[in-house]
């Protein structure tokens, strides 16, 4: 029993069952109790990891590919260099030093990060180490300017709504309870405006998804780039159009029950990234390319034997074992993806292609 389980148990008890994108939202985010709130998830001791922790290259290469996107809008000062979700801060820690020679960059950089966690943001704070950090509890208070963005593994832990077709109409997935515990159930028929659409490439008994939250994020991130310039990598797991249950709990590396333990277990959903690009309109999207090619076109495997040189024995095992972690289509390497959203007129940014 999770002192999260009895708050829930008790709300709903009350006030009758909860959508899933609010349970999701409170397992994770709950100021007390919440997943992200009381820990530091991350890396091998942790529940899962990321690209930025299993290798250098990652953020080395993203931040390259950044400043590119920079030059290329010609060097625009001052300009919002923002990390939405950063983790431990590694992946910016990486990019910062990777830009380092880019000349102007660092003179025109301001330093946005979107982050609710407080032990998170303290280790950001540790590993960036610079006194210039502004957080934000969301994108919507960023700073009107151009705007240079990255986010890994940031939408798939923004809360979702799960509807299953029934007929000609459909029924939301709620949590609720079921003897002493939370359980999924199926809500009354519903008919939402949102999902006549999906009237025409579903069948009976399919379950689609609503990603409500990272829409209205996309569309901020969108709005701002289009009229200031930027650009914004966003990479993820997930697809061009979102089919099926993708709701998943993970505990210590391993999948797990999302509604047993509530507020102990990472909560994530694949990334629907038709429905975050539609949503960033008017600004443009990049096609959506594997996180292997992405890395290979700027030049992962060079960078990779540079830094093999200096390294031998379980050192040398480690770095060729994380460059095929990151790259191989066995690996994270397809299942990863990125987007980039650019402004109209402009190119997206080294590594994807419009
Ligand atoms: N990008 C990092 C961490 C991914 S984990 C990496 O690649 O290693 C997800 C991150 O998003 C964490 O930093 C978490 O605290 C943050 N996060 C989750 N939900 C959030 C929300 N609704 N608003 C802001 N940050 C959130």
């Amino acid at each position: 029993m999770t002192a999260l389980k009895d708050i829930l148990i008790a709300q709903i008890k009350s006030d009758g069952p909860i959508t899933l994108a609010d349970y999701m939202a409170t397992c994770l985010s709950h100021p007390e109790h919440g997943y992200y709130a009381t820990r530091d998830p991350l890396g091998a001791t942790g529940d899962f990891t990321t690209a930025p922790e299993i290798s250098q290259m990652f953020g080395e290469l993203v931040g390259l590919s950044l400043a590119q996107s920079w030059l290329g809008q010609g060097a625009p000062s001052p300009f919002t260099l923002a990390e939405a979700g950063p983790g431990r801060g590694t992946l910016m820690a990486d990019i910062l030093r990777a830009t380092k020679m880019v000349p102007g960059f660092h003179e025109a950089l301001r330093l946005h990060l979107i982050e609710t966690s407080p032990p998170l943001r303290a280790k950001q704070q540790a590993t960036i180490g610079r006194d210039d950090i502004n957080w934000h509890t969301s994108v919507q208070t960023l700073p009107i300017q151009p705007l240079f963005l990255i986010a890994n593994e940031f939408f798939d832990a923004l809360p979702i709504r799960q509807f299953k077709r029934d007929g000609e109409v459909w029924r939301e997935r709620l949590v609720g309870v079921v003897g002493t515990n939370l359980a999924p159930i199926w809500s009354d028929p519903v008919a939402p405006e949102a999902l006549m659409h999906r009237l025409s490439d579903t069948r009976d008994g399919d379950i689609v998804e609503l990603h409500e939250t990272a829409k209205s994020c996309a569309a901020h991130i969108g709005n701002l780039i289009n009229t200031c310039g930027g650009t914004a990598l966003i990479f993820d797991y997930g697809d061009w159009h979102s089919l099926g249950d993708t709701l998943q709990a993970v505990s210590n590396h391993q999948s797990v029950d999302p509604f047993t333990i509530p507020g102990e277990t990472d909560l994530t959903t694949h990334v629907d990234f038709e429905a975050l690009a539609q949503a960033a309109t008017p600004a443009k999207y990049s096609r959506l390319t594997p996180q292997g090619i992405f890395l290979e076109r700027l030049g992962i495997t060079q960078r990779a034997e540079k830094l093999a040189q200096n390294l031998m024995g379980d050192a040398l095992n480690t770095h060729v074992k994380a460059y095929q972690r990151l790259t191989s289509p066995k690996e994270m390497g397809t299942l990863f993806k990125v987007i980039a959203l650019y402004p109209d007129g402009a190119s997206p940014s080294p590594g994807v292609e419009a």
